[in-house]
């Protein structure tokens, strides 16, 4: 669940929230690939699978060791996902 759906059903010292996830009105705006609502969840991996529900596991990827996503790329704990190998390139490229 994105981080503004829990923050806004969940009081804030000084603040309100919703309360019961009931109360509360989620939405995802358009145009999000499964990467970016990966992100969005803050979750290695977001696949769109058959049937109507939503369903969680526990990843079985690797933890890259930069940027600490669980992603299938990733060949080992520790190792540099797809986009972390092209910002070390570019870093290692730098003068
Ligand atoms: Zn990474």
């Amino acid at each position: 669940m994105p981080y503004d759906m829990l923050a806004s059903r969940s009081p804030l010292p000084g603040g309100e929230g919703l309360g019961e996830g009931e109360r509360a009105a989620g939405a995802v705006p358009e145009g999000f690939d499964d990467a970016g609502l990966a992100e969005l969840f803050i979750t290695g991996r977001v696949t769109r699978g058959d049937g109507d529900g939503v369903s969680v596991r526990k990843s079985g990827d690797h933890k890259c060791g930069r940027c600490w996503r669980l992603l299938p790329e990733v060949p080992e704990d520790g190792g540099l996902c797809h986009r972390c190998e092209d910002a070390v390139a570019q870093l290692d490229a730098v003068p």
